[in-house]
């Protein structure tokens, strides 16, 4: 596997890739790597292609007075994780690299970005949306993995490859979870083992709302109360948003007709986790 740091060496080695024929599959990531990374990782390789997964903490989707500058960080344990799922490169770009001096294009997808996190988190997905069409531009890839687990970062990044006529593929891949349901995220390393313990309730609330409409509630206020009724029972567990949207533009809806979507964050002590889970009549 290679390390690219810088832009000029993961082009020449995509070109490479490019003139014997072969397809190249990105991986963004910021890196941190846990088995939700590695099975995007592992299902790029099995599609066939060279794989490239990037790892870079993007300063400009992180707000002022979030955890840009303790975001967990382990360059060489990522390097190999990555390795042993199968990717054939890594690049982990500086931010100068990817930022310098003059730097000042902005890319905002505002519908959807103004909702849900992007409501609590202003500014958030339009970092989002700048990195991820940069990484597309470098890397140029057939296409390009993200997981379903941020449901809303993924239809954002659909509406901008649309809007703009980028040439990938988008794969949408499911949440893995710990066996407690827990969504894996890299964040999860921030919580004291009272929070954790805690954690598993955001799971079992989105559970209680698929079996709620597979039972045949329709009304998404009820689904949502009940939902957050539960959560709230936790104590250290406090929720930020919790509402029944349609999948594709996430706009909240009042009645479940084929397929809704429930997505919440809740904060557990400082720790913000978001999950989702598809609900289907
Ligand atoms: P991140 O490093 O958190 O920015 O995530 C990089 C990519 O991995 C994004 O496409 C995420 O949606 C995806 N991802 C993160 N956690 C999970 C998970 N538990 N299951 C599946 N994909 C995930």
């Amino acid at each position: 596997m290679d390390l690219f740091e810088n832009v000029h060496e993961v082009r020449s080695w995509v070109l490479r890739q490019r003139t014997k024929g072969e397809p190249v599959h990105l991986v963004p990531t910021m890196g941190f790597l846990h088995e939700g990374h590695l099975s995007l990782i592992r299902r790029a390789k099995a599609e066939a292609g060279h794989v490239v997964v990037s790892i870079f903490v993007n300063p400009k989707q992180f707000g002022p007075g979030e955890d840009f500058l303790v975001y967990p960080r382990d360059l060489p344990k990522d390097l190999a994780m990555a390795n042993d799922a199968g990717a054939d490169a890594v690049f982990a770009p500086a931010i100068p690299d990817m930022y310098p001096t003059g730097f000042q294009t902005h890319i905002s997808v505002p519908e959807i970005a103004s909702r849900l996190c992007g409501a609590v988190r202003p500014g958030h997905f339009d970092g989002v949306a700048v990195i991820v069409l940069k990484l597309l531009n470098i890397v140029q890839p057939d296409r390009a993995y993200f997981g379903l687990k941020d449901r809303q970062q993924l239809q954002l990044i659909a509406r901008m490859v649309r809007d703009l006529n980028v040439p990938v593929d988008l794969v949408a891949c499911p949440t893995v979870r710990e066996s407690d349901g827990l969504a894996m995220s890299s964040r999860n390393s921030y919580l004291s083992k009272e929070e954790r313990a805690q954690a598993p309730v955001i799971y079992k609330a989105l559970q209680l709302a698929q079996k709620q409409v597979k039972a045949g509630e329709r009304d998404a206020k009820t689904i949502e109360h009940d939902a957050r009724k539960l959560i709230e029972r936790e104590p250290l567990a406090k929720v930020q948003y919790l509402e029944v949207v349609d999948p594709e533009t996430m706009e909240r809806i009042a009645t479940v007709h084929e397929r809704a979507v429930i997505v919440c964050a809740v904060l557990l002590g400082k720790t913000r986790l978001i999950d989702n889970l598809l609900l289907e009549a």
